[in-house]
């Protein structure tokens, strides 16, 4: 059997790695000739509405699945007509719009900030009044890694939101000063089996996420199953969803689905018995769903812009996995991530510390490098 996948960054890259002992093939569809699921499969270089490399990518293989939500409607159209596409498209659209998204949490009895839509100053005015402050003011569309948000804080910052968001449909929600993100990651076969991996804790800095880490038999994991099962049913899906939360003051509030795998999951390539990448895989090419137990506790550390020294971070920790994805440094760009699973959670907690100051270390290298300087210019 073979898959294609639209996008072929660093996702599409861990689908491949983590499922080409299964005996399938992949081609992969991506605008970059670097794209860096090409150093390891068959890459199409094209545009994602190009409906030529469309209509070629759906000729090779035998299922389509996605790296990413913001993919075009025409583009799903067109291999929807093809041949078998999971998530379903009705997924996608859900996450492409945050209106719609929260609207159906709405729907679902899913609590979530309360929120309101934005398109004109008077109306950011309002929602400003009637949902208080502080609010996050967000584009509908589009946005990822904290891109396209504006934190208001007081009246005066709604004129400078405004002017740097205005334009393009926005929504405003109100701000959670919660106590800590979690993260729920589902596998949902095509016979609806379905099965939850344990929650992690997530920590973002700069928007970003910067660290999961995993302790299994977190208090809240019934809730967040709950939550997530009534989107699953809901949108009749297959494959890997992510729901992203926020817990505040004892209960959960919905931020965000990501109908793929998802950047909190990675963990899961070490620390659970199947991983979330082989499981998506599986559920959507129709074979059984693996185990999601985990088999300790883990942590995972974004490195973001810049790797950490290779040779200093293997010899600091021994157990630690290092995944390089293979791109060009950049500052912003998630360039890998590792990976450490111990057998108890102090044993954890002992580590992240380091762990974590070697991938910041490695990032604001890059950020303050003069070469970065010259090439912003
Ligand atoms: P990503 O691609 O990393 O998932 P995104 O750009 O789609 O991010 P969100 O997930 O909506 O955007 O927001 C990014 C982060 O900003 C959240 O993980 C959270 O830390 C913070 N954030 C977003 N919305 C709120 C809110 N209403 N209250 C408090 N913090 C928020
Ligand atoms: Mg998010």
């Amino acid at each position: 059997m073979i898959v294609g996948i639209v996008g072929g960054g660093q996702l599409a890259r861990m689908m491949l790695l983590e499922s080409y002992s299964l005996g399938l093939r992949f081609v992969t569809l991506d605008p970059s000739a670097d794209a860096c699921a090409g150093h390891v499969g068959e890459l199409i270089q094209a545009p994602y509405d190009n409906e030529d490399a469309l209509r070629q990518l759906a000729g090779k293989v035998d299922v389509v699945t996605f790296e990413f939500e913001n993919v075009p409607d025409t583009s799903v159209h067109v291999l929807s007509e093809q041949l078998p596409v999971y998530p379903p498209p009705e997924a996608l659209g859900f996450s492409q719009d945050r209106m719609a998204e929260k609207n159906l949490f709405t729907e679902l009895g899913i609590p979530t900030p309360s929120y309101l839509p934005v398109d004109s100053l008077p109306e950011l005015e309002g929602a400003a009044f009637e949902l208080g402050m502080p609010l996050i003011l967000k584009t509908r569309r589009l946005g990822y890694d904290g891109k396209g948000q504006y934190r208001i804080n007081a009246r005066q910052d709604i004129l400078t939101a405004w002017e740097a968001l205005g334009g393009v449909p926005l929504i405003a929600e109100q701000y959670i000063a919660f106590d800590r993100e979690i993260s729920i990651i589902a596998v949902r076969g095509q016979s609806g089996e379905t099965r939850y991996y344990p929650v992690p804790e997530n920590t973002h800095r700069n928007g970003i996420l910067h660290l999961s880490v995993c302790r299994p038999g977190d208090p809240r994991q019934a809730d967040a199953e709950s939550y997530i099962d009534r989107l699953l049913d809901r949108l009749n899906y297959v494959g890997v969803l992510t729901l992203e939360l926020f817990e505040h003051e004892g209960r959960l509030l919905a931020n965000e689905i990501a109908p793929r795998v998802h950047n909190s999951g990675h963990w899961t390539i070490e620390g659970s018995q199947t991983s979330q990448f082989e499981n998506h895989v599986r559920a959507i090419t129709g074979l059984p769903l693996g185990s999601t137990a985990a088999k300790g506790c883990s942590v995972m550390v974004n490195f973001i812009g810049n790797l950490p020294d290779r040779v200093e971070t293997l010899a600091l920790f021994e157990t630690i996995s290092f995944h390089a994805y293979g791109k060009e440094p950049r500052p912003g760009r998630k360039v890998g991530h590792g990976t450490i699973n111990t057998v108890d959670a102090e044993s954890l907690e002992a580590m992240i510390p380091e762990l974590s100051r070697i991938a910041l270390s490695a990032s604001e290298a890059m950020t303050s490098s003069p070469l970065v300087a010259t090439a912003r210019k």
